[in-house]
């Protein structure tokens, strides 16, 4: 609730109240509240759904204080009954804060916040934990502020339903103002906290999977300084450091692809209604989807774009031929700092040719090590030149001399790769000699290209969700149409995921000399052979694989949404170096 006379606040002095549950996220962890409140990150957990469960009832509808000065019918012993008011909001601009206080319950001019915890009575000395303590004071001086007396503030714990009445003293007064003072000066700055060092409150926090806590850690400290080089053909892991398991360790939802042309995408509830000339061609869950890529003539209606822009699940937009217009998101990320932060890093040419020769690296290390896994017998030859223009990335001093380290690296690697591929009834098609495009020529350029085409969706909406800018690259130049930072990100998983989908896709007969139409001039695959290869490349990305640099279990597609919010921390100087995703 506000004044009755007052605008409110912000608005009218261009002041930003804080939130006073973001008060509390700030007590327990100032990364967390940053990540919450200047970046506005959000992700469940049981311990959040729970919360939310618990604040079902006190949530429901918003009321009106009663006038503290309203004494009339108020006994003159402070006997009132009290009157019980729910959800309530308050802001101070003297205070800088602003309220949905849970439940109060007010008695004359007398009022005691009651806030709804989620779990049961902590069993500690106080009964409660700190940021607790601190939102409640925070409620109860919002209270005062509003004219009432407010001397104690009570926690209700739901999962023992049970009330623990907190004295709200001097003491916890003057540590919420300093806290207050603190969350402020914290959301002021564009440098993130740094994480909690190997704490028990990370293991409950829904966010780690977003802060990378131990991650973070491990990347700045100076024994895992092989792991950062990337250049090293020793073993990368950042060693002496323990990183929790990530979790989840896979992506649950998946990219829905839609390719029948004619098509239209509708909604209904919380489904997609995929249909043409009103039949329905199939349906899906919104919880199970990540991405909506429509490929060429599908169209979607205003309420499903609506749908899925709040839902944050964004819209890829390819024609028919698999260019890729872009992509339709939602504005959920509300902080402008990380692209800020790219545009100087790409600005700057000591940062740029850093990240651009790791990137080289990891691609070539990553092609190496496919071919002296695969090839029989070992093409040591190769593997010896690739090895020799890879080392002399680290001494590259321009750009220029990268692309041709990296363009010759890649040579060499094609020049064997037909080596790996083992194709059940086109033999006498394969026809592959090493890279070419625009259009493909024969079907392993056909997979290839297609394969690169849907990875690097999957690499601009990675980067989206992290708040960059996909289309300004460091290493890739921008230029119109071209999503090239998606391209600086991808380049470490060429080999990783497409390479090795489009070998087990021509290797298992997934496609076969069928799934393709050829001309003199060019190779495409047909309708059905895209969809095979699809099925091959989507088993590749839900992969469990470990970790390299942390070692713990997760899927391909995770892996790729890691690093790009690493690539985002390095940007932000959060971590010391981008260190690509290299096998062994
Ligand atoms: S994971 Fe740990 S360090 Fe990161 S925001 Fe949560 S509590 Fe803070």
């Amino acid at each position: 609730m506000l004044r009755d006379d007052a605008a409110p606040p912000s608005e009218e002095a261009g002041v930003e109240l804080l939130p006073v549950r973001m008060l509390n996220e700030f007590a327990y962890c100032p990364r967390l509240f940053y990540l919450m409140h200047v970046e506005g990150r959000w992700e469940d957990n049981e311990f959040t759904l729970e919360g939310r469960e618990a604040h079902r009832r006190v949530d429901r509808t918003d009321q009106l204080l009663p006038d503290p000065d309203h004494t009339e019918g108020a006994s003159d012993d402070g006997d009132d009954e009290p009157v019980v008011v729910r959800s309530v909001s308050l802001g101070s601009l003297g205070l800088g804060l602003t309220a949905k206080l849970d439940l109060v319950e007010a008695a004359g001019d007398a009022a005691v916040p009651v806030d709804t915890k989620r779990g049961r009575v902590p069993q500690n000395p106080d009964r409660s934990w700190e940021p607790e303590r601190v939102q409640l004071m925070a409620q109860g001086l919002l209270l005062r502020e509003h004219g009432y007396r407010c001397d104690t503030g009570i926690l209700y714990f739901a999962g023992s339903r049970s009330r623990v009445t907190i004295p709200l003293t001097a003491s916890l007064e003057q540590r919420t103002h300093e806290l207050i003072q603190q969350a402020r000066e914290v959301a002021r700055t564009r440098a993130i906290p740094p994480p909690l060092d190997d704490s028990p409150k990370c293991n409950g926090c829904s966010l780690a999977g977003i802060c990378l806590p131990d991650e973070t850690l491990a990347l700045k400290r100076p024994d895992a300084s092989s792991a950062r080089s990337g250049g090293s053909d020793e073993s990368s892991e950042a060693e002496g450091v323990a990183v929790r398991r990530f979790f989840p360790p896979r992506v649950h939802a998946m990219p829905l692809y839609i390719q029948e042309q004619g098509a239209r995408v509708g909604k209904r509830g919380e489904r997609l209604i995929i249909s043409k000339e009103n039949v329905v061609l199939s349906e899906a869950r919104l919880k199970d989807i990540s991405q909506v890529v429509l490929m060429g003539n599908v169209s979607v209606t205003a309420q499903c774009l609506h749908l899925l822009c709040e839902s944050g699940i964004p819209v890829v937009h390819l024609s028919t031929g698999h260019w890729f217009y872009g992509t339709t998101t939602g504005i959920t990320l509300r902080n402008a700092y990380d692209r800020a932060a790219q545009y100087a890093a790409a600005g700057d040419p000591v940062r740029a040719l850093t990240l651009a020769k790791a990137i080289v690296l990891g691609k070539g290390l990553n092609q190496r090590t496919l071919l002296g896994r695969n090839v029989r017998p070992r093409p040591v030859l190769t593997l010896k030149e690739m090895s020799m223009y890879l080392s002399r990335v680290p001494s590259a001093a321009t750009r220029d001399e990268l692309l041709g380290l990296e363009g010759a690296t890649a040579a060499k690697y094609f020049s064997r790769f037909a080596e790996l591929l083992r194709p059940r009834d086109f033999e006498a098609e394969l026809d592959f000699e090493g890279r070419n495009r625009r259009p493909p020529t024969d079907p392993v350029n056909a997979l290839l290209s297609f394969g690169y085409a849907v990875l690097v969706k999957e690499c601009t909406v990675a980067l989206l969700a992290e708040g960059l800018d996909p289309w300004w690259g460091i290493y890739h130049q921008p230029r119109h149409g071209r999503p090239a930072l998606a391209l600086d990100l991808m380049e470490e998983f060429r080999p990783l995921i497409v390479d090795s989908s489009v070998i087990s896709a021509i290797n298992t007969g997934m496609v076969t000399g069928k799934s393709f139409q050829r001309t003199a001039a060019a190779c495409a695959l047909t309708p059905q052979g895209r969809k095979n290869y699809l099925r091959a490349y989507e088993g590749r990305m839900d992969e469990l694989v470990t970790h390299p640099v942390f070692e713990y279990r997760c899927s391909w597609r995770t892996v790729v949404r890691l690093q790009a919010r690493l690539l985002a921390r390095w940007l932000r100087g959060d971590i010391p170096d981008y260190v690509p995703i290299r096998t062994r």
